[in-house]
């Protein structure tokens, strides 16, 4: 899905035309994938307004992917949050998706060379559904892949660094090589991790399952968001390893994420999930 280009590109502090926001290409985070960012999602509600959903929780996590790997930045939450609202405001977006990167920019080379200082960005455009509206109606076609998601003690699978995503490029490419709509990483003891960029739950005899963090997922901030939804309506949600097998034993399941928001799987490694009857998913 080509991007839909806007006026704006909030960039250090300031808005600039969407053309001029440019990096060199000795940038060190085109080198090193010395960077981090968010995805997240503004909708228009009921009485009109524009609200950018979780907009604190993912700003949140932005600042605690950039300390771990050092990168400072300038601004503080606040600013953040406030800059992703006026990104969206200034391009008269209704609705929109917001891709805020903090990045090691141009200067120093060395791997693990100081910088005074990350840049910082902050897009924001129409997106559509991720897996597309077919998916999102009657659920996406996954497979386990063959490609393993990060093992704890190599790269922190709940910081959301760029680099990670060579791990989701890989499961995705390797999905729709194959003739699927989704690829499913499992973790390095072997249990079920999270898709290319989605987390997962199964549902077993009316409770809800979910891998815990130490399964190498991203702690999704929609998983969070289904957990509470989904004790609030009284069903149990249970945080535990999964093993392949049980995918294929679920009444249903379904991805979670800013991007595919909330998606039915239909069928996981060709062989089909429950009844296609999803009281619990809708
Ligand atoms: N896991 C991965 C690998 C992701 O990239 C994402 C976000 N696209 C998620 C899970 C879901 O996280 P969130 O709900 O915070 O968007």
């Amino acid at each position: 899905m080509p991007i839909k280009e806007q006026k704006f590109i909030w960039s250090n502090g300031e808005l600039i035309p969407w053309a001029d926001a440019k990096v060199h290409v000795m940038t060190h985070a085109l080198h090193y994938a010395t960077s981090v960012f968010e995805g997240m999602r503004a909708y228009q509600i009921k009485n009109g307004h524009t609200v950018i959903f979780r907009n604190f929780e993912h700003i949140r996590r932005l600042f605690y992917s950039a300390r771990v790997y050092r990168l400072p930045i300038r601004h503080s939450i606040e600013e953040i949050m406030q800059a992703c609202r006026d990104v969206v405001r200034e391009n008269g977006l209704k609705a929109a998706y917001i891709r805020p990167l903090v990045y090691l920019g141009y200067g120093e080379m060395g791997i693990s060379a100081p910088h005074e200082k990350a840049e910082t960005m902050i897009a924001a455009y129409p997106w559509g559904a991720y897996l597309g509206e077919e998916a999102l109606k009657s659920g996406v076609d996954a497979c386990i892949s063959s490609w393993r998601r990060l093992a704890p003690d190599t790269m922190p699978a709940g910081v959301k660094a760029s680099g990670n995503y060579l791990s989701s490029r890989l499961i995705a490419l390797e999905a729709r090589e194959r003739g699927f709509g989704e690829g499913i990483g499992l973790d390095a003891a072997g249990t079920v991790s999270e898709g290319a960029g989605e987390n997962l739950f199964v549902v077993m005899n009316g409770k809800l399952y979910t891998p815990p963090g130490a399964s190498s997922i991203l702690m999704g901030i929609t998983r969070d968001t289904i957990i509470t939804l989904a004790k609030s309506r009284g069903y149990e949600v249970v945080e535990q390893a999964l093993t392949r097998e049980s995918l294929y034993a679920a009444d249903e399941m379904f991805m979670v994420g800013t991007a595919v928001e909330v998606t039915p799987v239909r069928s996981v490694d060709r062989l089909p999930i429950g009844s296609n009857n999803r009281p619990i998913t809708t």
